[in-house]
């Protein structure tokens, strides 16, 4: 699989506290972390020690929206118009830009709409007649329950038949334009599940999934043939919620929930690196949802998302290495 590193500009916020860059991006592949600490007889903040990764692109921090699509998904829309499977997963601490990176703003569109635009784009020009057909459905994994975030209600059911696994009575909704989509996604954003404690935090404990299925009528030499394949494109719940351990409070049970789903997803993960015969797909909502875009004939994308400033330390080290890890993953295509 392909694992890029997206790194985003300090914030105000960050800047007013006084927060140092800790990253530096040296080209196009490579990253370096160095560790600060405060000296003691100054204040002044002194290298302690460094780390160097590389991966298959790192952004720096004014890369904009379509570069972070080109360099990561647009192959993976190709290859669904080819009618395979694939997926892109954002993975990173609450606040280091994975919303930003899927969804983005309605001026700053993020892959979600980017990759529907490029996709009904192509759509147009290469089907027979026009004939062609975009569904997609939006939902969340919150605490272990899904919801569709399309036509929120009553938590879904997951089933598993001949034809895979799927949330029972998800809407499937047929779209025409990316634009529209645009308008659809952020209403769906909205419904995802708030922290209580976090009025203005949006999700930082939901793992959200957009599936678009494409299907149109391409005409071979001789014969009129349907293609059929579905991209996944996946917003994780922030990664630093997998270290909470408290047990007894309702927030730990949410921490430990999220903690299931993004372990079972680290499972699986290593259980792929390793060509284990058993991967554990069915230990969590997640990891049943996304087994046919993580497993078996599909071609998958990491961005793994983090912040420069130097107080987010701990984190962006833990995101690099996962990162670094999720590298090793073969997929069968
Ligand atoms: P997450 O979803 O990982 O919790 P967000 O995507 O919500 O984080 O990003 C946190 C904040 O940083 C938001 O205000 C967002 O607009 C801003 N932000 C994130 N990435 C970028 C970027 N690459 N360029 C500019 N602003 C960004
Ligand atoms: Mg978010």
């Amino acid at each position: 699989i392909m694992v890029y590193v997206r790194l985003r500009p300090l914030s105000k916020k960050e800047k007013d506290a006084g927060a140092r860059s800790s990253v530096r991006v040296a080209d196009k592949k490579d990253i370096f972390l160095t560790e600060m600490q405060l000296e003691t007889d100054y204040l002044r903040l002194k290298r302690v020690r460094g780390r160097h990764f590389v991966f298959d692109a790192v952004f720096h921090e004014n890369t904009g929206q379509q570069e972070v699509y080109d360099t990561s998904t647009a192959d993976l829309v190709e290859a669904v118009l080819q009618g395979k499977n694939a997926s892109v997963f954002c993975y990173g601490a609450t606040g280091a830009g994975k919303t930003y990176t899927m969804l983005g703003t309605v001026s700053q569109p993020g892959v979600m709409v980017l990759a529907l635009k490029d996709l009904f784009s192509k759509l147009k020009d290469r089907s027979k007649d026009g004939d062609y057909l975009v569904s997609l459905s939006y939902l969340e994994v919150y605490n272990e329950t899904v919801v569709d975030l399309l036509s929120p209600g009553r938590p879904l059911i997951i089933r598993e038949d001949n034809k895979g696994i799927t949330a029972a009575g998800l809407t499937h909704y047929q779209a025409f334009s990316a634009e529209e989509v645009m308008l659809l996604l952020q209403r769906g954003n909205q419904h995802r599940t708030t922290e209580p404690t976090r009025i203005n935090e949006t999700s930082s404990r939901s793992h959200a999934i957009l599936q678009v299925t494409a299907e149109y009528k391409v005409r071979m030499e001789t014969s009129t043939i349907t293609r059929i394949g579905k991209l996944s494109l996946i917003d994780l719940a922030g990664s630093e919620r997998a270290l909470a351990t408290d047990q007894r409070s309702l927030r730990s049970i949410e921490g430990a929930n999220i903690n299931k789903s993004l372990l079972a997803l680290s499972r699986c993960i290593k259980a792929l690196v390793e060509g284990d015969k058993h991967v554990p797909f069915r230990n969590s909502k997640l990891t049943q949802l996304l087994k046919d875009s993580l497993g078996g004939a599909c071609q998958t994308a990491m961005i793994a998302n983090i912040t420069p400033s130097h107080v987010s330390f701990g984190e962006t080290q833990n995101t690099l290495h996962w990162a670094d890890k999720a590298k090793e993953i073969r997929t069968k295509v």
